[in-house]
Parts: structure tokens; C-alpha cells; sequence
């Protein structure tokens, strides 16, 4: 057997990023400043501290300011709704983003609704998801636009194929499964409630796993040939006690049976990353056009 490509999401990133930085070069002596990320962080979770040290240092590897607001877990709603209102008016801010998830007793969909959908970095307002069912232009939430992004590096044929989405998240399953559709693949959507996963996962010519379950589709779920793009972050202790990530495709023997597929960490997480720094500088890069 041939073991299935490898869809390099960390290199695309770093062209991504490489590109970004230029663009800003370009743009700053006009715009008179450089781009600006208002990353709003509340409590401690150790891993949305992990994320939001990685987008800031994105951010200043390719010429983004990143202000980082973090707040006690004891802060209030109405005390972070009050900072996004202030980052809305601010002209030197782009993009804003909360990193989820909040500690309990804060309404992260609230916020979410606050923030001015022109500087929404994470595509997850309403209006941008509005029109992204309507496939206008607007800022596209990263994962999913990360995802359709690095298919497109390999050329992956969408057109006609079936692609199966496990996970109906609002974060990314239903935006990928739009996005899909809207390069005319035909597409199904699994989650916890389907019937035989496995008869489902195995028609996809691509399948996408955004389930956050570690290595739950095995090669028996994959169509010989198939294109599987692994969403999933998961953390795991081996039995000698030490911890390592892995994603929601059992990696090794899936490669077995597939043509391309994503390697976590190193495919879907920087090429969300890099999704977010660039509906940053297209949110920047507006401010020419006014
Ligand atoms: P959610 O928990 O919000 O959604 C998980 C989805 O999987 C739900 O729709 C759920 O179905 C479905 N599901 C759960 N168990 C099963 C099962 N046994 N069989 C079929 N479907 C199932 O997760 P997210 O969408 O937010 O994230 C998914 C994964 O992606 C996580 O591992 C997360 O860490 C990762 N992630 C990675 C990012 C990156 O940058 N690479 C960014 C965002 C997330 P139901 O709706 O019926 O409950």
C-alpha cells in the first residue's frame, strides 16, 4: 500500500503568513499604521492560554499589533461587553476576537453579537455567517476557511464529489459544510445522533472529522482514495504518563487507506491561525477603499 500525502498545513501557513507580511509593508506607509488584533482572553484555561500565545506571536511575526486584554475569571458580562463597545470605536483595531471557551456564568454568544461584524477576525458574527449562507463576501470563520484554503493548495477536486462533515458545530462544522457546498461538492453531515457513522464516513470522497473525540475514525470509516481533513485537537496521556495531541482521525492507519490527509498538530491549527491574520489585514485593507 501507498501511504496517503500529507496536506502541509504549517507550510501553507508560513507562505500565508510570509504573503501577509509583505501586504502589510505595502499598505502601512498609506494607512499610516500598522494592523490591529484585540485578542480578549478571560480566566485561565491552560489551553486557551497555548492559543492565544501562538496568534500573538503570528501577529507580531508578520507586522500585526496585538493588544491582548486579559481579564479575571471574575470579570462580568457587562464589563467585557463595555471593552468590546471600546475596541469597536478604536481606529487603530482590525480585528477582534474572544477566545472561547469563557468560564462558566459569561455569555460568550452575547459577546459574540457586540462585536462590529466589520472587525468579527473570527467570522462567527451573525452577519458575516449570514452571508456566508448567502455566499457574499465577509470575513469567514477561520477553521473552515483554513481548511478550504489548504484543499485548494493540492488542487483537490471539489466540484461533484461527496464530502462528509462529521460534527455539526456552529464554530465548524456547518460553516465547512456551507463553504463545501459552495464548491459544489455534495455534502452530508454526520453527528452524535447519526445512524452508522461508518456506512456514512465511508461514501465521502472527502471527509472531514470536526468531532473532538481522539482518534475515533478508524480505516474501516474511509473510502480506499479518500481525502481526510482532521479538525480535531485532542490531548491524550499515554500510559507512560506523558501527554501529546492528537486528532480525531487514528492518524498512522487512516494514512494507510487515504490519498491525502491533514497530520495534527501541523495541518488544520495553523492554517486557522494564519485565516485569522489574514481576515485581520482584510479587514485593515478596507480602510483604503474609505
Ligand atoms: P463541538 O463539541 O462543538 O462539536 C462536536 C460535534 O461532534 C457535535 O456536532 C457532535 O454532535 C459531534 N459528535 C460528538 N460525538 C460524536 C460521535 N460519537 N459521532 C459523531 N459525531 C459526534 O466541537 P467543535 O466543533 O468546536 O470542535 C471539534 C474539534 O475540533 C475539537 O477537537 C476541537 O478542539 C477542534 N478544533 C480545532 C480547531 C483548529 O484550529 N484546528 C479550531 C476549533 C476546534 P452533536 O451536535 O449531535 O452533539
Amino acid at each position: 500500500t501507498t501511504k496517503a500525502q500529507i496536506l502541509d498545513g504549517k507550510a501553507l501557513a508560513k507562505k500565508i503568513q510570509s504573503d501577509l507580511q509583505q501586504k502589510i509593508a505595502t499598505l502601512e506607509p498609506n494607512i499610516g499604521r500598522p494592523p490591529g488584533l484585540a485578542v480578549l482572553m478571560v480566566g485561565d484555561n491552560p489551553a486557551s492560554a497555548v492559543y492565544v500565545r501562538n496568534k500573538e506571536k503570528a501577529c507580531s511575526r508578520v507586522g500585526i499589533a496585538s493588544v491582548g486584554k486579559h481579564f479575571s475569571a471574575q470579570v462580568t458580562q457587562e464589563e467585557l461587553t463595555a471593552e468590546i463597545h471600546r475596541l469597536n470605536e478604536n481606529d487603530r483595531v482590525d480585528g477582534i476576537l474572544v477566545q472561547l471557551p469563557l468560564p462558566d456564568g459569561l455569555d460568550s454568544v452575547a459577546l459574540l453579537h457586540e462585536i462590529d461584524p466589520q472587525k468579527d477576525a473570527d467570522g462567527l458574527h451573525p452577519v458575516n455567517l449570514g452571508h456566508l449562507v448567502r455566499s457574499e463576501t465577509g470575513l469567514r470563520s477561520c477553521t473552515p476557511a483554513g481548511v478550504m484554503k489548504l484543499l485548494a493548495e493540492y488542487n483537490i477536486a471539489l466540484s461533484g464529489k461527496k464530502a462528509v462533515v462529521v460534527g455539526r458545530s456552529i464554530l465548524v462544522g456547518k460553516p465547512i459544510t456551507l463553504m463545501l457546498l459552495e464548491a459544489n461538492a455534495t455534502v452530508t453531515i454526520a453527528h452524535s445522533r447519526t445512524q452508522d457513522l461508518t456506512a456514512v464516513c465511508r461514501q465521502a470522497d472527502i471527509l472531514v472529522a470536526a468531532v473532538g473525540k481522539p482518534e475515533m475514525i478508524t480505516p474501516d470509516m474511509v473510502k480506499p482514495g479518500a481525502v481526510v481533513i482532521d479538525v480535531g485537537i485532542n490531548r491524550v496521556t499515554d500510559s507512560d504518563g506523558k501527554s501529546r495531541l492528537v486528532g480525531d482521525v487514528a492518524y498512522d492507519a487512516v494514512a494507510e487507506v487515504a490519498s491525502y490527509i491533514t497530520p495534527v498538530p501541523g495541518g488544520i491549527g495553523p492554517m486557522t491561525v494564519a485565516m485569522l491574520l489574514s481576515n485581520t489585514v482584510l479587514s485593515y485593507q478596507e480602510k483604503m477603499t474609505i
